[in-house]
């Protein structure tokens, strides 16, 4: 299996390389040449598997010059870090629709699902291209990726981490995860922006010639742990394939059945993985994007045009409070018959007018549906699910339970449904208590004993402890300050 740029299909890049560079020199986004088929005989073995089997099995599709035992290894250490026997258990809401939880990783949310494992990729890529060079894992975040990197390359030899938050645009939970980070290799700073900034200002760094020379005289080379990585979106593929598998399983569908995914979506990482699991087979019927306030994506879905001009909201789902999309670059890729020169002008428009338009008719995006949730619409679903079937939603997963309730009732569509579950709600305790308890705790860690005395949901040990951690980071930079703030962090001794 080749990798491609999505802005010139002609540049090419083995699985290793892929992993190791991130993005692609022009600026594009690496994607597979192809995909691979899930055949009966595949799809049999994997019903016999656990989640690391199917992990390393999904993976071995796709990485080439990697063994499946070598791939196996990995993911058993990376999944031997999650609470429980399952790493991404499915738990039934109701008749015919599920969560996948995919948040029982250190930091407890969906991002541990590929930040555990991507450290082992990366290293190995790095030995398999004889590169012997300090790996910099720069991070823009907008709350869960950062915390997740920084657990999965803590002290990973060979490797150095900075990341990027916006300083007020995280819940209170999500930066004490980080400022707490501990770990001798680890660096984060808040950044006076949004998550978008952050994200254009680091990867302006990646591709700046100055940075790039400046780090190679120190032997350093930078990769990305967002989820532009192929790294990070790989491991994704598998949960979807593996709660089909489940739910073969347990009887809820037949064989070749095909069921729906509803996703809080974002950067467009983690629904891309859905999107491409489907691409290889797996039954599917719609996978529903659910974006919150911030509908640019829904709006994209159901108009065709993409329009970043527009206000900004800071939301209860802040890992979603995002304008640019990365990861709809490959989905473009993919719908326009891999037309790597239309993706090149659709990107260039963006970079210039902040816009782009697309004929939907002539895409084939009917896999696809999209909706949106308001704030209002959040808390009530985080309300209902709770009252009505005992399930306590973080705001994110609500979004995407608002949109299914929303899309069920309109389309009447009894397809089985699994809702993809991604952060712990005790990582948002007081939205989500302050919601489903009709109250007004603003005091987080009391909001942490509250939503459990009130629902009696389990309660992660690293939430409780997070308050006895001391603060290690209090860097605070402009948005412009990011390139200062890699050598000042990284080269800060030599100088
Ligand atoms: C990152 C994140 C999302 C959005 O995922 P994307 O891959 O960026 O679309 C949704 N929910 C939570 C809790 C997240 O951390």
């Amino acid at each position: 299996m080749k990798y491609v740029s999505t802005r010139d299909r002609m540049r090419t890049y083995t699985a290793a390389e892929a992993i190791v560079k991130g993005i692609s020199d022009d600026g594009g986004l690496i994607v597979p040449s192809s995909f691979p088929v899930l055949d009966e005989a595949k799809f049999d073995a994997l019903l016999g598997m656990d989640y690391p089997e199917r992990a390393a099995s999904v993976l071995s599709e796709y990485l080439d010059g990697f063994s499946f035992e070598e791939l196996l290894d990995y993911a058993n250490r990376a999944y031997s870090r999650f609470d429980g026997d399952d790493p991404c258990p499915l738990v039934k809401v109701d008749d015919g629709l599920f969560m996948l939880e995919l948040w029982h990783g250190p930091t407890y949310a969906f991002k541990d699902m590929a930040l555990t494992l991507l450290p082992y990729l990366m290293v190995a890529s790095k030995r398999k291209l004889g590169d012997e060079s300090k790996t910099l894992i720069l991070v823009a975040t907008s709350g869960d990726t950062g915390k997740a990197a920084l657990e999965g390359f803590r002290d990973v030899e060979g490797t150095e981490i900075v990341v990027f938050y916006p300083v007020d645009g995280v819940s209170a939970m999500q930066k004490r995860q980080m400022i707490t980070q501990q770990g001798e290799n680890v660096h984060v700073a808040g950044i006076k922006g949004n998550f978008d900034d952050a994200q254009t200002a680091v990867k302006r760094v990646f591709t700046d010639a100055e940075v790039i020379a400046k780090l190679k005289e120190h032997g350093i080379e930078m990769s990305s742990a967002n989820s532009i990585n192929w790294g990070r979106l790989a491991p994704q593929i598998a949960y979807y394939i593996s709660a089909y598998c489940d739910l073969v399983n347990a009887g809820e569908i037949s064989r070749g059945e095909k069921i729906n995914f509803v996703v809080p979506t974002g950067n467009f990482g983690n629904i891309l993985a859905g999107y491409y699991a489907y691409r290889m087979g797996l039954p599917v019927h719609k996978l529903i994007v659910a974006s919150n306030a911030n509908n640019i994506l829904s709006d994209f879905f159901n108009t065709g045009k993409y329009d970043v001009n527009r206000k900004f909201f800071k939301t209860m789902s802040p890992s979603m409070d995002i304008l640019v999309s990365s990861n709809l670059e490959r989905l473009i890729f993919e719908v326009t018959g891999r037309d790597s020169a239309k993706v090149r002008k659709i990107y260039d428009d963006l970079k210039k007018d902040g816009r782009f338009e697309l004929d939907m008719s002539e895409l084939d995006l009917d896999v696809f549906e999209a909706g949106w949730a308001d704030e209002e619409d959040t808390r009530e679903a985080m309300f209902n699910f709770f009252d009505l079937d005992d399930v306590v939603l973080d705001p994110h997963t609500a979004v995407a339970a608002s949109v299914y309730s929303e899309y069920a009732d309109e389309t009447e569509d009894e397809t089985t449904s699994v809702i993809v579950s991604t952060a712990s709600p005790y990582k948002f305790a007081c939205d989500v208590y302050n919601a489903i308890a009709g109250a007004k705790e603003k005091d987080p860690d009391k909001a942490v004993m509250k939503l459990h005395a009130f629902t009696a949901a389990e309660c992660p040990d690293g939430i409780l402890a997070l308050n006895s951690l001391p603060v290690r980071h209090t860097s605070v930079i402009e948005r412009d300050g990011v390139k200062q703030a890699v050598y000042d962090f990284v080269l800060g001794e030599e100088k």
